[in-house]
């Protein structure tokens, strides 16, 4: 509700406030298109039909809440920035409205760059509709909003996000297509939840490989029946990507222990050195350790 009321309020006065910020003073007038259609393609189609008005029209135009088509893998992705603005020159620039603070001029660095990725697909969006539209030239800098300091107040700044769009760029064009990835799956294996019963998406679940990694859990669905296949395999991923890389070619749990134990492993692997030399750490520390016996007073979490 609160980034909901921030956004409102920096959109105020028919675009005005929002031009004030990118630095017009007194726009001589701001036009503001109806961008509503049926479905996301209808709405991607309006969008640009506006975009080509406003960039032949010569004035400021605010496009709220346009929707853009971007081809990942293949497929159409959907993207809505908070906004777009068009100027007199025919340039297009990106607005995104953030809720977190900027205090004394600098905000959080980490949240900052995250929106500069997410600007940077806006472009990349945008330079697909401008490649059709004469005269249109998409801005490689952002504008981004946020209150000032502890306050409702908007203040605006100019991210350069050339490098994000690169990177972005170069990830696109490096994915594989969503039809080959199909066509590599076994015959007869299908995820569509209208169609198939539990069992059957079950089965088709199974019957793929998964890459899990403690970040699944934030991102996708699958996380726990991935989680709970990796744990039963003793894949060493459960523990964290990071984990994994410092293992090199130990992959299970059951070949660490089994390396740290002296039974297993080249001990010229450095790897397999450093778990050896951590176990005799830890026998030498809990032999020197005095004995202690459990409190019966406080209740064991576990
Ligand atoms: S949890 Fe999702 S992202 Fe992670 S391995 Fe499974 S399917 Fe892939």
């Amino acid at each position: 509700m609160r980034g909901n009321s921030f956004e409102a309020k920096v959109k105020a006065d028919g675009g005005r406030e929002l031009l004030r910020l990118l630095g017009v003073e007194e726009p001589a007038g701001v036009s503001v298109p109806d961008l509503s259609a049926a479905g996301p393609e209808g709405r991607v189609a309006r969008t640009a039909l506006a975009l080509r008005e406003a960039t032949g029209a010569g004035g400021w135009t605010l496009l709220d809440h346009p929707l853009l088509a971007l081809e990942v893998a293949g497929s159409p992705v959907y993207l809505e920035p908070d906004a777009v603005v068009v100027r007199p020159d025919g340039g297009w620039t990106v607005v995104e409205i953030k809720s977190f603070p900027t205090i004394d001029g600098s905000a959080d660095a980490a949240k900052v760059g995250a929106a500069a990725r997410q600007a940077a697909v806006y472009v990349l969006a945008l330079e697909r509709v401008a490649a059709v539209t004469e005269g249109a030239r998409v801005a490689h800098s952002v504008l981004l909003v946020c209150p000032k300091d502890f306050s409702n107040v908007p203040t605006a700044s100019v991210v350069d996000v050339r490098k994000q769009r690169s990177v972005t760029r170069r990830q696109l064009d490096r994915l594989t297509r969503i039809d080959e990835i199909a066509a590599a799956l076994p015959e007869g294996v299908s995820f569509d939840v209208a169609e198939r019963s539990p069992e059957e998406l079950t089965a088709s679940v199974e019957s793929v490989p998964h890459q899990y990694a403690p970040e699944c859990l934030a991102a996708c669905e699958l996380a726990f029946h991935c989680r709970a296949r990796s744990r039963e395999a003793g894949a060493v991923e459960t523990l964290g990507r990071s984990v994994r890389g410092e293992l090199g070619g130990l992959t299970t749990v059951g070949a660490v222990l089994a390396a740290a134990r002296g039974e297993a492993g080249d001990p010229d692997d450095p790897a397999v050195a450093a778990l050896r030399r951590a176990r005799a750490l830890r026998e030498e520390a809990l032999a020197s350790a005095p004995a202690r016996t459990p409190r019966e007073d406080v209740e064991c979490p576990c």
